[in-house]
């Protein structure tokens, strides 16, 4: 599962993934992908993400695949998923502002975050 989701840059679901391990795995059940989806992001080597679809999709926590930290674009219109890595300059400090902050005020220990932005694609922009 490790390798199949160190392997794309998509954004899977547990049925994408039930679906690619089919072959080689054909006795395993759509339950036990979740159960150990499930148990992966417990041990935050996989990120469960929600893109507003009401399916969680996962992708491999950025340590494990030795990957720079991203963010999301997310399309409504055709559900692509854009990463980007190239932050704006103020972004980073902002986030980071942002954490130290909730830090002090809430005294919580931020050890991730999640950025998504949602809206349209330049050709569903178009399609409009
Ligand atoms: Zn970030
Ligand atoms: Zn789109
Ligand atoms: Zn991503």
């Amino acid at each position: 599962m490790l390798d199949i989701l160190g392997r794309t840059h998509d954004h899977l679901s547990a049925n994408d993934i039930f679906v690619a391990l089919h072959p080689s795995y054909p006795h395993l059940g759509l339950t036990t992908v979740y159960r150990t989806l499930d148990l992966l992001a417990n041990l935050d080597l996989v990120i469960r993400f929600d893109f507003g679809d009401g399916r969680s999709r996962f992708e491999l926590a950025e340590k494990v695949k030795g990957d720079r930290h991203h963010h999301h674009l997310i399309c409504t219109g055709c559900r692509k998923i854009i990463d980007y890595r190239d932050f704006h300059d103020k972004e980073m400090e902002l986030i980071e502002a942002t954490q130290k902050k909730l830090a002090r005020r809430y005294r919580f220990k931020i050890s991730n975050h999640l950025m998504q932005f949602f809206g349209l694609c330049e050709q569903c922009a178009k399609r409009k």
